[in-house]
């Protein structure tokens, strides 16, 4: 396999340390909030990568950290006036039921912060006493970036522009504002009850430790892939590199993989700018779990995707084409007619498909190879392919959605849209509007959607029916 591995900004082949046994790590949520679908291309670029390992043979350990202590879980919990773990529990639910829905396979390790201080406690214990890390008149702990003089190699930062030692507190900060940054931050009243002991007095551990001493604890010192959204490239990363090379005196990562953003108008979706979506809300409008997973692993994760509601509905009509022409091919008639045929394209198509997932997740050509054999599916049956040249296909379309993972070739039962939450008259209208539309009698049907439109809300006719959505 080849990946584009940001460290070099080349395009690499993949030498795993033990190929026996891929040792993957993602940055995982910070559960203060539901992930919006933004976050959740990334973690279905990672869900890609880690099935099309596993589909060329490797076996994956695939670590994904829980940031449950930081500035925004203390300082969303004391808004909501909930202890910090009963305000994170709620979402780390949410995240897990989101990614079931989302198709998503399951990580082997979710380890959480809150319950890994002492790693990370011990991590900096080393940083300080190999001379990287200082605690400053301020209490809290800071590593210094001069004493690691490949900091900036992942993010390419211009050194020279480097302002020594100006010292930063927050986790998230620009290129432009590149300085010692903490590892341990001491305890101040926005805090509130969040605190741990340490050498050092109260307080909590900085973001990036987390990713550095719990990835040590799980893959070991030098692992073989780590990924993120382009953003988590700096600081996150880049202090990361830092923290475990530092520590450890070895290199951290071979192959760094980020993917490109979700927009929504051009604009990067985030919580930040209020342009989001998050998995419930398509749901409200009537969208699966399904649906949304094909629209945001449809394009390379190294270019942009802009989202919109269309891609969804296009997504829908896509995957509706499948379900029928599988339900097609396992009513063939029993035989063995175009058998050789079917056999050499599924073969054909197998080949396509493997050097695309190989080739940098290249998923436009895993696609073609998709809609390669669905045409050549189509002609086989209308040329009278029987059953056991049909099986060979639909083991094909099996196989594919070993990455895909919604191709649903043995679902009998279609998810069903979510339910809609609409007040009972809004619920009445829709039936009668359906009524008059079997009784033919449009005008009223139409009249009846414009006094729904009055109401603020829509009705979408889906394959399982009308459903009521709201403006
Ligand atoms: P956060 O909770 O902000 O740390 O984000 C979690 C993950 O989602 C990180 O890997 C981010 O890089 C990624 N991410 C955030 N926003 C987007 C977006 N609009 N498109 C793609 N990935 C994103
Ligand atoms: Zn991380």
């Amino acid at each position: 396999m080849k990946f584009f591995n940001t460290m070099g900004r080349a395009v690499e082949e993949f030498n795993p340390i033990n190929p026996a046994e891929v040792g993957l790590y993602t940055c995982g949520p910070t559960v203060y909030n539901f992930a919006h679908i933004g976050n959740f291309r990334a973690y279905l670029f990672e869900d890609i990568l880690k099935r099309s390992l596993e589909y060329n043979g490797y076996k994956v350990k695939h670590v994904m950290n829980l940031t449950d202590v930081d500035d925004k879980t203390i300082r969303d919990s004391q808004a909501a006036k909930i202890p910090l773990n009963d305000f994170t529990a709620k979402y780390k639910k949410a995240f897990f039921e989101d990614l079931d829905k989302l198709r998503i396979e399951r990580a082997d390790v979710y380890p959480e912060a809150t319950t890994h201080i002492p790693e990370m406690i011990r991590t900096i214990q080393t940083l300080i006493e190999k001379g990287y890390a200082y605690q400053s008149d301020d209490k809290c702990v800071y590593f210094s970036i001069d004493k690691f003089p490949e900091y900036g190699k992942l993010a390419k930062i211009d050194r020279e522009n480097q302002r020594a030692g100006v010292r930063i507190n927050t986790d998230e900060y620009a290129k432009d504002s590149v300085a010692d940054f903490a590892l341990w931050k001491a305890w101040d009243e926005k805090d509130g009850d969040v605190k741990w002991d340490s050498p050092w007095g109260e307080g909590r551990p900085g973001w990036h430790i987390e990713c550095s001493a719990m990835s040590m604890k799980y893959l070991g010192k030098t692992f073989d892939i780590h990924t993120g959204g382009v953003d988590n490239m700096f600081p996150h990363h880049e202090d990361e590199i830092a923290q475990s090379e530092s520590a450890n005196g070895c290199r951290f990562v071979n192959y760094w993989l980020h993917c490109e953003h979700l927009t929504i108008d051009k604009k990067k979706m985030s919580k930040s700018l209020g342009n989001f979506y998050t998995l419930r809300d398509l749901e409200a409008k009537g969208y699966t779990g399904r649906e949304v997973r094909w629209v945001l692993i449809g394009t390379h994760y190294r270019a942009k995707l802009n989202f919109s509601i269309g891609a969804l509905d296009a997504a829908r009509a896509a995957l509706a084409k499948f379900d029928t022409l599988f339900a097609r091919l396992k009513a063939a008639p029993a035989g063995d007619a175009l058998l050789a045929e079917a056999t050499a394209a599924a073969a054909a198509g197998k080949a396509d498909f493997t050097a695309a997932v190989s080739e940098d997740l290249n998923i436009s050509k895993a696609l073609s190879a998709l809609f390669v054999l669905v045409k050549t599916a189509g002609r086989l049956l209308a040329e009278g392919v029987q059953a056991s040249g049909a099986k060979v296909l639909l083991d094909q379309f099996r196989d594919f959605d070993r990455v895909f993972g919604a191709l649903d070739v043995d679902v009998e039962k279609k998810e069903e849209a979510p339910a809609v939450d609409a007040p009972a008259e809004v619920l009445e209208l829709v039936a009668a509007r359906t009524e008059a539309k079997k009784a033919k009698d449009f005008a009223k049907a139409d009249a009846i959607r414009d006094q729904l439109k009055e109401m603020g809300w829509s009705v979408v006719d889906k394959p399982t029916g009308p459903v009521p959505v709201k403006l």
